[in-house]
């Protein structure tokens, strides 16, 4: 049995042999190495896809190159985000201070590009200097005449998901203040799809097909005009719970608008998600037409999945991902395709989260919160999985290990949202965990 560090105790149980709950949300145990990253980080991630605004990250250059188009975020017009502008910050700013600094890459940058509205990022080392970035974006705020909005996150102050609740106020000053788009009565908002390779392209076809109107995809292809009519919406529907759960709680106080959790991936939650929608107008029409598409949709995909699942019955599969509402709905696609999940974590699910991502685990699973490289290769090599699903920075341990990756984060390039995400994602199971390279392998899997 793998050791742990003492007061990691509670973040780590399996299932069937401990009989208690998994703790979640708590900051990670200093010399745990967690695979969490920091708070401008989430706050950036967060931000990232509004393609019209500028992004400048208030810091010295790693902290701008570190978050540097590290994800798809894809945009069907501008392409403002994808740059990682930086103030650059050396040693005689952090003597005599950055403000002056700022100023100058904002007005630049903003003669320059144009947009529509421009996100500051405080790192680290201007929380230790002291730089009045509000001042700053007030002051060009004024003479420019667009929103030059504050984000403080200052990387030491937590853990990325206190970057995430900072990136969601940071918002919240733009929401509600236009009011110029034509909406319907039949419109949303979808937040916490980053239309990482194209899912919110997909989704926005499904919504299309049941009559229902996008008002604005905050995190995905995002707008400054759109996120500024937001308030308008009549239902918030919320896919990375973990993001974007503080903005969708925030509307509904300050505007009244009601919100969904959802997850898109998967045949059963993306069919629930639809139907949760059309449930939500309570329009019988709006529910015909959810049906049909769901209908129409499976009669494509399931015979398609037919081979894959035959093929990959009897796979494990170690899953560690950022939320728990995607591990929890990648449990539920893999027993569809005949893969068992042996290990379940995340980096910020909370304790309610967990109780439902054991709920529907097998026994035996281990399910882990705020994990490290060395606990997550023991699981692997303790429960014999064949395949590990994560992002990034589970890449190299996988491919260490022997054993194939599927990523499930920002650098994917393949959507794997809706019914045909399921099958692209069943597609790359399968690609990786039969490949002929884990032959040459040492000690394959
Ligand atoms: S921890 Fe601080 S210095 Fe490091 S990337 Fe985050 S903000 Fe920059």
């Amino acid at each position: 049995m793998t050791s742990f560090l003492q007061d990691r105790e509670n973040q780590v149980l399996t299932k069937g042999k401990d009989f208690r709950d998994l703790v979640g949300g708590k900051p990670s145990v200093a010399g745990s190495v967690s695979q969490r990253a920091c708070v401008f980080c989430g706050s950036r991630v967060v931000l990232y896809p509004i393609a019209d605004a500028l992004h400048v990250v208030h810091g010295p250059i790693g902290c701008a190159s570190y978050t540097w188009d590290i994800r798809g975020a894809m945009s069907s017009g501008p392409q403002l985000h994808r740059n990682s502008f930086s103030t650059d910050l050396r040693e005689k700013h952090v003597i005599f201070g950055g403000e002056k600094q700022l100023y100058h890459t904002l007005t630049h940058l903003i003669d320059k590009h144009r947009p529509e509205a421009a996100f500051v990022y405080s790192t680290c080392i201007v929380g230790v200097i002291g730089d009045d970035v509000q001042s700053v974006c007030r002051q060009v705020a004024a003479e420019k005449k667009i929103p030059v909005i504050p984000v403080m996150s200052e990387g030491f102050q937590g853990s990325k998901k206190d970057g995430y609740k900072i990136a969601c106020d940071a918002m919240a000053t733009l929401i509600g203040t236009d009011n110029s788009k034509e909406i319907s009565p039949v419109s949303i908002n979808i937040l916490g799809d980053f239309n990482l390779a194209g899912e919110l392209w997909i989704l926005t076809e499904y919504y299309r097909r049941m009559d229902v109107q996008i008002l604005a995809s905050i995190t995905g292809d995002g707008r400054v005009k759109d996120i500024q009519n937001a308030h308008r919406a009549s239902l918030n529907v919320v896919q990375c719970s973990g993001s974007m759960m503080h903005l969708a709680k925030r509307m509904k106080e300050d505007y009244g608008i009601p919100f969904l959790k959802v997850s898109y991936f998967g045949i059963e939650d993306m069919s629930d998600a639809l139907y949760e929608v059309a449930k939500h107008f309570g329009n019988d029409e709006i529910m015909e037409k959810a049906r049909i598409l769901v209908k129409e949709e499976l009669q494509r995909l399931l015979p398609a999945l037919e081979p894959y699942r035959k093929a990959l019955q009897g796979t494990k599969a170690a899953i560690y991902v950022g939320g728990a509402f995607k591990a929890i709905s990648l449990v539920k696609a893999l027993r569809l395709i005949g893969v068992q999940t042996v290990i379940a974590g995340t980096q910020t699910g909370n304790t309610e989260d967990y109780k439902l991502l054991k709920a529907i685990c097998d026994d035996g699973c281990i399910l882990v919160d705020d994990s490290n490289p060395v606990e997550l290769s023991e699981f692997v090599k303790q429960t014999g999985a064949h395949l590990f699903i994560g992002g990034v920075k589970e890449r190299p341990i996988a491919h260490k290990l022997g054993i194939g990756f599927c990523d499930h984060n920002h650098e994917r390039k393949l959507a794997l949202a809706g019914y045909e995400g399921m099958l692209n994602f069943a597609k790359e199971v399968y690609e990786t965990v039969t490949s002929p390279v884990w032959r040459f392998m040492k000690h394959p899997a």
